[in-house]
């Protein structure tokens, strides 16, 4: 219906008042206190409530992926980040001195594998999928480092060595496996 067929009709909401246009969903009159243009078409407020109600939410997606596993994860790997930068934090002053010491290459190798569960951390907590695979790969890295020792001697079981070598890295695959569904972008 074209908006010349409107004559002598009046508005559903307002009786006294004559009719503007029809809606273009509903396809009732209204005047033009209850209408919006959109492009070329006239339509009512409640229509538009409406539309705007079914696709007018954006999906929330924010923060809410950061859930209590994704905390927990991100704080396992930052307690392997801080081990790493200390701990071998002694040969730090062989820098200085000597670069090629054996001393300032294992400080510096530690450094770069702290770099690494440094990047973890963030990627955990920007919740990237990338962060699952990175995640595993690192704590069944310190996990099974031994075995790229030539001798494939079992390690000595020091408190440090249960827990930064084992107990964290294992938290830390248990955390992934409970975030691997929030770890999504
Ligand atoms: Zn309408
Ligand atoms: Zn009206």
């Amino acid at each position: 219906m074209s908006n010349k067929d409107l004559d002598g009709i009046m508005c559903v909401k307002h009786p006294y008042r004559p009719a503007k246009a029809f809606c273009a969903i509903c396809g009732k009159p209204y005047c033009e206190a209850d209408l919006t243009k959109i492009g070329n078409e006239y339509v009512c407020y409640d229509c538009l409530r409406a539309l705007v109600k079914k696709y007018g939410k954006e999906p929330t997606v924010q923060f809410k992926s950061i859930t209590l596993p994704v905390l927990f994860t991100a704080l396992v790997f930052s307690l392997l980040t801080v081990y790493f930068v200390f701990a071998h934090i002694e040969f730090l002053p062989k820098l200085g001195e000597d670069l090629k010491s054996p001393e300032a290459r294992i400080f510096i190798r530690d450094l770069i594998i702290a770099l690494f569960f440094g990047i973890e951390v963030l990627l955990i907590l920007l919740t990237n999928k990338n962060a699952f695979v990175l995640g595993i790969f690192l704590s069944l890295w310190i996990m099974l480092n031994f075995l790229t020792n030539p001798v494939m001697d079992l390690p000595e079981l020091t408190t440090e060595y249960i827990v930064f070598r084992i107990i964290l890295p294992i938290l830390g695959i248990l955390g992934l496996m409970l975030s691997k569904k929030n770890l999504v972008r």
